[in-house]
């Protein structure tokens, strides 16, 4: 009977070894929305981010109605998320409209954005702010950062000046907060940029240093790479991603950007390009 029992204990022991390793492999399901929102799925975690908005400036993809039905609704793969973040206000990320009636819908779910994007929403739906229990508000001041936890996943903040955009010799872009974030998923860390040009990270390093945090997906806005293979290096030697995702692809270039992504790719082959709404892809890590 005892050797029976130590027979079992081992047997045991062995078993739970690749049920223990099961758990350590990490693998992030990336599920493209439009522009520059996505579903992000871990093991245990979903988190969404800029993915409720229904305008596209008449040139940037826009999510179908039946998409953002399925998000407010929290219909599957949409259930369950633990998190909606916002990197900015533009309508090409940000319905005010979609995102109240989302957060008042689904009121378990905590929403972290700048205050800007807060202030610009209230603006819009006067009742948004009663939905404050669920608001956690990250205003970096430019270039530096700010750090939360919001319903257990560590998020960092990173205000990165939106890329500029000049008329008349004036930045109309100026007064637009952008944050990038910087968050982790069941130990995956996930980067995503927000709209941004290589200067912004430019600037960020000239102020702060080295980069020190860990990046396992970046998920990075396409006129980052404005200068090809250059930038491509910039990005690696300074945030050294394992991954990268393209986003805010205008659909008339997706072929010319398909065709861009192949030639980077011989310089780091990890890079993802999703073309389609709901178009899905699983890595693992
Ligand atoms: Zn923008």
């Amino acid at each position: 009977m005892k050797s029976f029992i130590i027979i079992l204990f081992v047997l045991l022991l062995f078993n739970s070894i690749p049920l223990y390793s099961q758990n350590s492999n990490k693998s992030l399901q990336i599920t493209y929305i439009a522009n520059e929102g996505f579903l992000l799925k871990s093991q245990t975690k979903k988190v969404l981010i800029d993915a409720l908005f229904n305008e596209g400036y008449g040139a940037f993809a826009v999510p179908s109605p039946e998409t953002l039905n399925n998000i407010r609704d929290a219909r599957p793969p949409f259930d369950s998320i633990n998190l909606y973040m916002l990197s900015h206000y533009h309508k090409d990320h940000c319905s005010s409209e979609l995102v109240y009636s989302y957060l008042k819908r689904n009121r378990n779910i905590p929403f972290v954005t700048s205050k800007p994007s807060l202030v610009f929403i209230n603006g819009n739906c006067f009742d948004f702010i009663l939905l404050k229990k669920q608001f956690y508000e990250l205003t970096p001041e430019l270039n530096a950062s700010a750090s939360k936890n919001v319903n257990n996943i560590p998020v960092k903040a990173f205000g990165l000046k939106h890329l500029s955009y000049y008329r008349d010799s004036i930045d109309m872009e100026e007064n637009m907060f952008n944050t990038s974030y910087l968050f982790q998923m069941d130990g995956i860390n996930i980067f995503h940029s927000g709209d941004i040009k290589i200067n912004a990270f430019k600037d960020y390093i000239d102020r702060n240093g080295k980069w020190s945090d860990p990046v396992d997906v970046a998920f990075l806005y396409y006129g980052l790479f404005d200068s090809g293979t250059a930038d491509l290096a910039y990005i690696i030697k300074t945030i050294n991603p394992r991954y990268i995702v393209f986003m805010h692809v205008l659909p008339k270039n997706t072929e010319a950007i398909a065709e861009k992504v192949k030639t980077l790719k011989m310089q780091f082959p990890n890079i993802l390009f999703l073309k389609n709404s709901m178009d899905s892809e699983t890595i693992n890590l």
